[in-house]
């Protein structure tokens, strides 16, 4: 047996450990099953590359919990540690094994998903007990060790009995964390965090029902049988290749996701880039409403399957965090600041490529198939004309697929409506002015009328479409929009035949004079037109600079 100190420069490490992570003890959970995923992947790869000459089999990592000695136990399979290494990685505790390991296997480890430096690491056990014990046995042929320390900078080394390879942590749980023996508990953290790792993780058992036999009768109940109960899935749809995974695959993995979400996302979005940073993931459109701030935090970030945060605000442009899905990348820095993070190049990166893709598929779901394109729109337009407010790179682009519904439920581009309208609907200025309704009822009569003049009529009723046209009216030339019942639609150039008005001129000049006694807000216009005789006798109209005053 020995004991020894560890190798740190305060004395009591630990209580410092507890405080500076005080509302983030769950996570320790996550350190012990990165680790020992970590453990499991090396010795992978080292069987893979002929160094360890063992054989790997099929490595679990078991989570189990004792209730009565308060102890909870990660146990894994993976590669163990020698008297030497315990004292080097242990130990030492600011020295990360994981990147010496890496930077020996430099370039045969990149593709392994080993995880190293991701937080607070081992230590972070001490967050929830007021002792650890390690017991572990190298995949090489060495005695097994047991460590133990009670959160003093103590620690006790002696020879341990294990004889199958891998680490066991015990942690003595402290009086304060008994919630993290509940299994309920216990589950909730699981599927948080690890429920997409890479190595299997088994939590208790639990019954599955077979297949009964073929000469069974109708009314014989099905056998069953006890099974490891594995809680994660280790290969996620968005580990994998876009070619190997057709619409239903995508759909199962969203349920998978979001368990409570009844409704099916309209599309998704493969994301698979390696470089010049590492990314993978999958978004999804779910149907928005118009809403802007019910439906954030829904990405989910990853890191090699691990999960970080549901909160994704820097790493992606705040106009896709109404999306959902999962992004995976171990190159966004992580335990620093959001404003060190938007700074940061990679993260930049990032942000500029998951923007493009975002683009690129609504461009080719336009292009592919119009028609199911304009059916979702409604459903997806936030989106749009948000990231088309807010990212120049992505006004750009969605120009060409952005679309402009008309009050009789056609759809044109920006192009299109220009092409349509240019010759019918400019002032004695030049400019063309865009028409637009926000309420089909209430502006009904004088939608009616602006078709009478043949004038087409946009029906705009997002919550940011204003400052849409007004960003339009800054980026192109020469147009303005109008809202229907403004003035404007008297100053536009009429080249259809003026029609016969059924009153004389007399009538119309005392009706006129009327309407304009009633009227308490003298902003306001009457004219008095020729109309069709389904529609209006006169109209009422404000200037469009005097409504968006008042506004
Ligand atoms: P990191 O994972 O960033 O290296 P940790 O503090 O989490 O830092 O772990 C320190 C080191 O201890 C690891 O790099 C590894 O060498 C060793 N270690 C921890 N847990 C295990 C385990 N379950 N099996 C084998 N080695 C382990
Ligand atoms: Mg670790």
């Amino acid at each position: 047996m020995a004991t020894g100190k560890i190798n740190v420069s305060v004395d009591n490490i630990f209580p410092l450990i507890k405080k500076f992570l005080y509302s983030d003890h769950e996570i320790f959970l996550r350190e012990l099953i990165s680790n020992a995923t970590d453990a499991t992947l090396k010795l992978k790869h080292l069987t893979t590359i002929g160094e360890a000459k063992v054989e790997y089999g099929n490595p679990i990592i078991e989570v189990k919990a004792d209730k009565e000695g308060k102890k909870l136990h990660i146990i894994d399979q993976g590669l163990g540690m020698t008297e030497e290494e315990v004292k080097k990685y242990i130990n030492e505790v600011a020295f990360s094994g994981a990147e010496e390991f890496l930077n020996k296997y430099e370039d045969s480890a990149k593709d392994s998903g080993i995880i190293g430096h991701f937080g607070l690491g081992f230590y972070s056990a001490f967050m929830v007990a007021h002792k650890v014990e390690i017991i572990t046995k190298s995949y090489k042929d060495e005695p097994a060790v047991h460590w133990s320390c009670d959160g003093s900078p103590e620690f006790v080394m002696e020879p341990a009995e294990k004889e199958t390879r891998g680490t066991e942590i015990i942690l003595h749980i402290a009086d304060d964390s008994t919630e993290f023996l509940e299994d309920g508990k216990i589950n909730e953290l699981l599927s948080k965090y690890n429920k997409f790792m890479p190595i299997p993780i088994k939590f208790g058992m639990k019954t599955e029902t077979l297949p009964k036999p073929e000469d069974a009768k109708e009314e014989d109940p099905a056998p069953t049988k006890e099974v490891d109960n594995i809680i994660n899935n280790p290969n996620p749809a968005w580990t994998k290749q876009p070619a190997e995974l057709e619409a239903k695959d995508y759909q199962e993995f969203y349920r998978e996701l979001y368990p409570m979400q009844f409704e099916e996302p309209l599309f998704n979005i493969h994301l698979n880039v390696d470089y010049p940073f590492n990314l993978t993931g999958i978004l999804y459109f779910p149907k928005l409403t118009n809403d802007l701030n019910v439906q954030k935090d829904k990405i989910q970030l990853y890191q090699n399957q691990v999960f970080v945060t549901d909160n994704v605000e820097g790493i992606v442009p705040e106009f896709l965090t109404m999306l959902r899905g999962v992004i995976d990348s171990p190159d966004i820095p992580l335990n620093v600041s959001r404003s060190y993070l938007q700074a940061d190049g990679a993260v930049k990166k990032i942000s500029s490529y998951i923007t493009r893709k975002v683009a690129d598929k609504l461009n080719s779901l336009f292009k592919n198939n119009r028609e199911d394109f304009e059916a979702k729109w409604n459903d997806i337009k936030i989106v749009i004309e948000y990231g088309m407010l807010s990212e120049d790179k992505f006004f750009d682009k969605a120009d060409k697929f952005a679309l402009y519904p008309t009050v009789d439920g056609a759809y044109f581009t920006y192009d299109e409506l220009l092409e349509k309208i240019k010759d019918t609907q400019t002032d004695k200025d030049g400019k063309t002015i865009i028409l637009y309704a926000s309420d089909k009822e209430a502006q009904h009569s004088y939608i009616e009328t602006a078709k009478a003049k043949g004038y087409e009529v946009l029906l705009l009723d997002s919550p940011i479409i204003g400052h849409l046209m007004q960003k339009l009216e800054g980026s192109k030339e020469n147009i303005s929009f109008a809202r229907v019942d403004a003035d404007h639609i008297d100053k536009l150039i009429q080249k259809e035949e003026t029609q016969i008005s059924k009153l004389s001129d007399e009538e119309k000049e005392t009706l006129k004079k009327e309407l304009e006694e009633a009227m308490t807000d003298k902003s306001f216009t009457v004219q008095l037109e020729a109309m069709d005789s389904d529609s209006s006798p006169f109209t009422i109209t404000e200037p469009e600079f005097m409504r968006r005053m008042k506004e």
